[in-house]
């Protein structure tokens, strides 16, 4: 069954709660929202959970809807078929070469013809002033949208070097939308030239008041720890990441492995608690993790809930975050990469691979380290496991830059600033 499923948008998140975070943003959301009172904002995606674009809206739509606008989140239902087919056009948008065949094509155009159904419905009865689509997953909806509805399309990938032959399936998509948002300006080459001057860039923020990026007291953090079986007295290298290629999980295990002979009684920890539905190809990576980690007591996998206890999800990668000593997200791809923001944000010394969204972050040396290869990544951990001093220096420099850039209510601001100038 293909439908759009309404998801429950109120986490009760309130503009004026977030006054210490950003006091001049805040008050500007207030200003730009006053113009938007009222107005119907429909977002659709791919998933209500399990990666960055989840994490992205369940904050900003909440914060929409608190300030009057009447924001609400619907997602797609559809079979695993379907999703297997924009996980390659989502790789193949991220670089993979190739090209789609005529059966994906197909699958991807149709279901989205199907979706279009319920879709058409939704717009007839909600009467939205604006539809936001994010990813290519739905990104073919567009063409469905009645003239005088704005719409805009929110790209959260990695546009920096597309398989062009994917860029130009998707043009007839791209070409329809009233307005584009990227999360770097370095992707705008890459789209097809009549909408590049549509093109808006903004860069993702993390909720500082969600349970993963609220402080966690460190004595709290040691006994979740140690429940997962975990030495927190020991140092832990840390990659939050659901199991996919671009995020290069057998490379942190051969950079571990490395920094391992360097340093012996270091601990690898690996969660990617499988909860998207658009990912269907994460067990079949996580096989291969499981594999090169082979039997390895030091290396921690997580894929399930059932892993983690009784804790939340988010609760549990608060706990790890807090009681790491190193965090790596070695992605050779990344659109923006929230787990990096989430880390820096909690004043870890976070190693990145050298991708788009990590250089967006990271400047090597100043508020972290960023690494091209997997030996570059060994000696990064060695060096920082070695020296708490520049662990605590790059921490809070990275920290600072989260409170500066990468928060919340300015990427919600951002945002408003798009709808006033659609609308
Ligand atoms: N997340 C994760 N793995 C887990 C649990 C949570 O990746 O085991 C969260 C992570 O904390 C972050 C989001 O999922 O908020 C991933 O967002 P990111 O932008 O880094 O990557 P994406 O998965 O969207 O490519």
């Amino acid at each position: 069954m293909i439908e759009l499923i309404q998801c429950k948008t109120d986490i009760g998140r309130k503009l004026e709660s977030y006054k210490d975070f950003l006091p001049v943003d805040y008050r500007s959301c207030f200003k730009h929202g006053r113009i938007l009172k009222g107005k119907k904002i429909m977002h659709v995606n791919a998933t209500h959970k399990g990666g960055g674009v989840a994490e992205l809206l369940a904050t900003q739509i909440s914060l929409e809807r608190s300030m009057g606008i009447d924001s609400r989140w619907f997602v797609m239902d559809a079979p695993d078929t379907f999703f297997r087919v924009t996980k390659k056009i989502h790789n193949m948008t991220q670089g993979l070469p190739g090209r789609l065949t005529m059966k994906e094509a197909l699958t991807y155009l149709d279901t989205n013809q199907e979706l279009s159904l319920p879709f058409l419905q939704i717009l007839n009865t909600v009467k939205p002033d604006l539809v936001v689509i994010h990813d290519p997953q739905p990104m073919p909806l567009v063409k469905y949208v009645p003239a005088g509805i704005k719409t805009i399309l929110r790209l959260h990938i990695d546009f920096s070097e597309p398989n062009p032959r994917i860029t130009k399936f998707l043009t007839p998509f791209l070409s329809n939308y009233s307005r584009i948002i990227i999360s770097s300006k370095n992707y705008i080459p890459e789209l097809p030239k009549n909408v590049q001057k549509r093109t808006t860039v903004i860069m993702p923020g993390i909720d500082p008041l969600s349970e993963k990026n609220r402080p966690m007291a460190r004595e709290k953090a040691r006994i979740i720890t140690k429940q997962l079986g975990i030495d927190p007295d020991r140092p832990i290298v840390l990659q939050v990441s659901r199991f996919d290629p671009w995020k290069d999980p057998l490379g942190v295990i051969e950079a571990y492995s490395m920094a391992k002979l360097e340093i012996q009684n270091l601990q690898l920890v690996l969660a990617g608690i499988i909860q998207a539905k658009d990912d269907p190809g994460a067990r079949l990576i996580l096989e291969k993790v499981k594999k090169r980690a082979g039997t390895d007591p030091d290396i921690f996998l997580f894929w399930d809930q059932s892993q983690i206890n009784s804790n939340s999800v988010d609760c549990f990668v608060s706990a790890i975050l807090t009681a790491s000593t190193v965090v790596i997200q070695k992605s050779i791809k990344e659109g923006f990469g929230l787990t990096i923001t989430e880390a820096m944000w909690k004043g870890k010394p976070v190693i990145g691979g050298n991708a788009s969204g990590v250089r967006l972050q990271i400047i090597n040396n100043r508020n972290g380290m960023i690494v091209s290869n997997t030996l570059m990544a060994a000696k990064a951990i060695i060096k920082l496991v070695r020296n708490p001093k520049l662990r605590n220096k790059l921490g809070k420099a990275a920290r600072l830059s989260v409170q500066k850039r990468f928060l919340q209510p300015k990427y919600l601001l951002e945002n408003l600033k798009v709808y006033k100038q659609v609308l």
